[in-house]
C-alpha cells in the first residue's frame, strides 16, 4: 500500500489536475490512497469569506468567485452537462448554510474552510473515473477522528487506526482511493481541521494506520533542498535525510512538509518521499532511517512572522508568574512560539501571523501587559552553520533579534 499526497499547487488548474491524474495512472497497479488539498489558494479565499462575515460585510461575491474558479476548471475537464456541476453547487449551498449558523468562531472556521478539500476531491475523483481510472471517493471525516479542538484537532489515534484498518485495505483492492487532507471529525460530530497546511499530516496518519510501504508528498520543488533555490541558486538537493534532521528542519520552518508529518512515519519506519510533480521520473528526496557523514548548512526562511512584546505594566519584573499567564493564553489559542527572548521588564515571542490569532492573544492579555507587535517579518535559521554564511546574513540586514548556539544561527529580520 502506498499513500500519495497532492497539495494545492498540484491541482491549481485543469492542466495541473491532468498532470496529477497521469502520475496516479502510472501507479494504478498499486494499492493507493491519494490525499488531496484544496485547489490553489482556495483555503485563503475561504478565510476571506469568514473575515467578511465577522466584519459584517457581504460575502456573496467572494463565494461566487470561489465557485466560478472551480466551475471554470470543471468546464475544461468535463462536458458542460456533467453531474459534477450539480455536485459542486450543492457544496456551495452547504457553505452558505454553515455561514448562517450561530457557531463560535473556530467552529465556523472549520465548517467553512473544509469545503475546499471536499470540492477538490469530488472534482478529481470524478475526473479519474471519467479517465477510466477506477476511483472511490472517501470522506476523510469517517476515518480521521479528533477531540473538539477546532482549527487544530488532536487525533484520537486509537479510534482513527481502528476505523482506517477496518475497511481501507479492502477498498484499496478494488479502486484507487481519493480522500481529503486537512479535515476530520470531532468528538461532537462536527467537521474539524488539523491546522493550516495539514494535508501532509493526513497522509502520514493514513500511512501510519495502514503500515504503508511508503508515503509520497508530490510538490512543486524537486525534493528537499538546503536552501530556497529562488534565493540561493546553487542550493543542493538532498537525496536522503534522516527523520530527525527532516523533523528539525520542519520545526524551523522548512515549508516543504508539515511539522507533524515525520513523527508517525518515523515511529513505524515508513519512508517519506518528497518528489516533484513536474518531474515525476526523478526520485526526489527520501526521508528514512539513515546516517549522513556531514550535513551541509541549511538555510530556512520563515515569512509572515510576527514579533509580540509583552511589557509588565507596574514595576515588577518578567517572572514565572506573568510568563505562565502568557503561555496559558498561547496554548489556549494554539499559537506556537518560533523563538523567544526576555529582558528585565519585557518578554518577546515570534509567532506565525495566523488569521485572527494575534488579535485574540492581545485581547486576552491586555489587562496584564503593555503589548506591541510588528508583522511582516522574516525569521532566518541556518542549521549547521558555517562562518561565511553567518557573515553574509549579519550584514545588510536590519536584525531585530538574534540567537546563536553551537549548531544553529537564528535571526529575525525587518523588511
Ligand atoms: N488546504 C489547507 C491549507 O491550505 C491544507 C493544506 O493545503 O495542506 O492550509
Ligand atoms: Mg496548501
Amino acid at each position: 500500500m502506498k499513500v500519495f499526497k497532492f497539495g494545492g499547487a498540484s491541482v491549481k488548474n485543469a492542466d495541473a489536475i491532468r498532470n496529477m491524474c497521469n502520475i496516479i495512472n502510472n501507479y494504478s497497479k498499486d494499492k493507493l490512497v491519494v490525499v488531496i488539498s484544496a485547489m490553489g489558494k482556495t483555503t485563503n479565499a475561504l478565510e476571506a469569506v469568514i473575515a467578511a462575515k465577522l466584519n459584517n460585510r457581504n460575502f456573496e461575491e467572494d463565494i461566487e468567485a470561489i465557485h466560478n474558479y472551480h466551475r471554470k476548471i470543471c468546464l475544461e475537464l468535463f462536458e458542460a452537462n456533467d453531474h459534477i456541476f450539480t455536485t459542486i453547487a450543492a457544496v456551495f449551498n452547504d457553505l452558505r448554510h454553515e455561514l448562517n449558523q450561530d457557531f463560535n468562531y473556530n467552529q465556523l472556521y472549520d465548517q467553512v474552510v473544509s469545503k475546499g478539500e471536499l470540492i477538490s476531491t469530488k472534482i478529481i475523483a470524478a475526473y479519474l473515473n471519467k479517465k477510466n481510472c477506477h476511483t472511490e471517493w472517501l470522506d476523510a471525516r469517517e476515518y480521521i477522528r479528533t477531540d473538539n479542538n477546532f482549527r487544530e484537532g488532536r487525533v484520537d489515534w486509537r479510534l482513527t487506526e481502528e476505523l482506517i484498518r477496518h475497511d481501507i485495505a479492502q477498498k484499496a483492492e478494488e479502486n484507487i482511493l481519493v480522500t481529503q487532507g486537512f479535515i476530520g471529525r470531532s468528538k461532537n460530530n462536527f467537521t474539524i481541521t488539523l491546522g493550516r497546511e495539514g494535508s501532509d499530516f493526513t497522509a502520514a496518519i493514513f500511512g501510519y494506520c495502514l503500515s504503508a510501504d511508503s508515503v509520497t508528498v508530490w510538490k512543486d520543488v524537486p525534493g528537499i533542498l538546503n536552501a530556497d533555490p529562488k534565493v540561493i541558486p546553487d542550493a543542493i538537493l538532498f537525496d536522503e535525510l534522516p527523520y530527525k534532521e527532516a523533523a528539525e528542519m520542519t520545526y524551523y520552518g522548512a515549508s516543504v512538509i508539515h511539522p507533524k508529518t515525520i513523527k508517525p512515519l518515523a515511529n513505524k519506519g515508513i519512508p517519506l518521499h518528497v518528489r516533484s510533480f513536474d518531474q515525476p521520473d526523478k526520485p526526489g528526496t527520501i526521508i528514512h532511517d539513515c546516517k549522513l557523514e556531514t550535513l551541509p548548512p541549511t538555510i530556512i526562511i520563515k515569512n509572515e512572522q510576527c514579533l509580540v512584546s509583552f511589557k509588565v505594566i507596574d514595576y515588577t519584573f518578567i517572572n514565572e508568574e506573568n510568563l505562565s499567564l502568557i503561555f496559558k493564553s498561547l496554548s489556549e489559542i494554539d499559537m506556537k512560539i518560533n523563538i523567544m527572548q526576555n529582558s528585565a521588564i519585557s518578554f518577546s515571542i515570534v509567532v506565525d501571523y495566523e488569521f485572527n490569532k494575534v488579535e485574540r492573544l492581545l485581547d486576552s492579555l491586555k489587562s496584564h501587559f503593555e503589548i506591541r507587535y510588528n508583522t511582516g517579518l522574516k525569521l532566518i535559521t541556518v542549521k549547521n552553520y558555517a562562518q561565511e554564511i553567518l557573515n553574509k546574513y549579519r550584514t545588510d540586514q536590519r536584525i531585530l533579534l538574534e540567537q546563536i548556539s553551537r549548531n544553529n544561527y537564528r535571526a529575525l529580520i525587518a523588511p
